[in-house]
């Protein structure tokens, strides 16, 4: 079987597990996810690697040969992994599927040196909600005080081979980290002594300057989707797909259109598909389906490539018409085999999904993607804020109508990020004296929130 025809087998097949990496900034995921490609055009051999829109495919074949004796393609069935390219937890919680995270496993990168940092935490916290297996990269082993390179090596031996000072300085800082998350209440250790990796974290030494332990990450990422994930990569490829819009953005030539991930299913050009938007779904045809050309090609004006079809997992980008209000974060469903009404309604529900205690009384909140109404919703709760509406979508009448007072300054508040307030709401809001606050960054929305409530509740003093 070869590596890229298990994805078009006619009816069942194994999709592609998809990869997020996430992590403190500067920790260094980029540069692993770059290590991880370099790697792979390197490899010489069978498959290398398929650029997509939004993620990098590194095929069964290529990461055996980058990971040597450690994957033997022969007990694997899978086709390969799917890296999403944009790292960070923004992106991990804006991309969402049917309630879950739109990927299967994650990295969590963490500096060595550096050990847990804010967003070391602010991740874990999002690795526990969505439930997402994941495994952590340490990352620059090569600035151990000492260190001797050994490339090609397994980490584990490449270890041993360093001086006794620099073997137990990185260590300590290993077991710092195995702490870390253990204070966190997961249990951890050295990959190669964790038996099963669900619900045990293995923690790979890694460099992503050196490329040591790269390997060693890629056959632990392929050893735990194969033995724990294989059920849920068991797709029907040529279903109706379903994905999730990664961007919408303008493209010359084609107008707007969407990147999106396909995690299950088949799209061709000329399907009919929904996409959820700011309003109501968008239900409209497929144009063109784009995918990168190869790096050779992309100096010539022609940068991408037009396909009939694309199985999941995958990224493509999507041409049709009338995609200007489609929301990132979003789902994108083919209808085929069920009527247009069934996809709408489902469309509709899986955007209305996400989980935000309500009360009688509270502030209404409109965000613009999923991932960012989520966010704000766990901000306001920490703040012990109530909400009585959170949903994606304009400032529209029909909000202002449910506005009501969360605080004890009596005042109807409405938090709008990144959206537009309709012309009809704006009046109204003013109408009824609502207040309206509006920004594109969270933590200020909140803050100004928070101020207005500190300087009524002085004025009423
Ligand atoms: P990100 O913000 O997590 O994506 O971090 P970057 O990938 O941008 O890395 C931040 C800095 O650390 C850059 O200057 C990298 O060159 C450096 N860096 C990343 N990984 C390693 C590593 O394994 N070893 C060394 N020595 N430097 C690294």
């Amino acid at each position: 079987m070869s590596d890229t025809d298990t994805t078009t087998d006619a009816g069942g097949g194994l999709r592609t597990p998809i990869v997020a990496v996430l992590g403190h900034v500067d920790h260094g995921k980029t540069s692993l996810l770059d290590k991880v490609r370099g790697s792979a055009v390197t490899s010489g051999e069978a498959g290398a690697i398929t650029q997509h829109i939004g993620a990098t495919a590194v095929p069964l074949a290529t990461i055996s040969d980058i990971a040597g004796r450690l994957v033997d393609p022969d007990d694997f069935d899978l086709p390969g992994l799917l890296f999403i390219d944009t790292p960070g937890h923004h992106s991990f919680s804006t991309l969402r599927s049917r309630g879950g995270a739109l990927a299967d496993i994650a990295v969590l990168v963490v500096d060595v040196n550096d050990g847990f940092q804010p967003q070391t935490l602010e991740a874990i916290d999002i690795l526990k909600r969505t439930q997402t297996p994941f495994i952590v990269a340490a990352n620059k082993v090569d600035t151990t005080p000492g260190w001797n390179p050994q490339p090609d090596t397994p980490i584990q031996q490449s270890l041993e081979a360093q001086s006794d000072r620099a073997e137990q300085t990185l260590n300590e800082k290993l077991y710092e980290i195995i702490g870390e998350l253990s204070d966190n209440d997961f249990s951890a250790d050295m990959y190669w002594r964790v038996q099963n990796f669900r619900g045990n974290i293995g923690v790979v030494p890694v460099s992503a300057e050196t490329g040591e332990g790269v390997p060693d990450l890629l056959a632990v990422l392929m050893g735990l989707s194969q033995r724990y994930m294989k059920e849920e990569m068991s797709i029907d490829t040529t279903g109706p797909g379903a994905g999730t819009v990664l961007e919408v953005k303008e493209e010359r030539g084609f107008g707007t259109t969407l990147d999106v991930v396909l995690y299950d299913g088949s799209i061709r050009t000329d399907d009919t598909v929904v996409v959820g938007a700011k309003n109501d779904p968008i239900v409209t045809e497929v144009r063109a389906l784009l995918q990168p050309q190869p790096l050779a090609e992309i100096r010539t004006e022609k940068r991408f490539e037009k396909v009939d079809e694309v199985s999941a997992a995958a990224g493509v980008k999507i041409a049709a018409p009338d995609l200007d209000d489609a929301l990132a974060g979003a789902p994108v469903r083919v209808v085929r085999d069920r009527s247009e009404a069934e996809v709408i309604e489902e469309v509709r529900e899986e955007l209305a999904e996400i989980e935000v205690d309500t009360a009688e009384n509270g502030v209404v909140v409109k965000a613009d993607t999923l991932g960012s109404l989520e966010a704000i919703a766990n901000a306001l709760e920490e703040a012990e804020i109530p909400i009585v509406r959170a949903e994606v979508g304009d400032v529209a009448p029909r909000d202002i109508a449910v506005a009501s007072t969360a605080d004890e300054t009596k005042h109807e508040v409405i938090l709008a990020f990144n959206v537009d307030v309709l012309p009809d709401a704006r009046r109204e809001a003013n109408d009824r004296n609502i207040r309206l606050f509006e920004d594109d960054v969270i933590y200020q929305l909140i803050n100004e929130y928070e101020e207005f409530v500190e300087e009524m509740e002085r004025e009423q003093q």
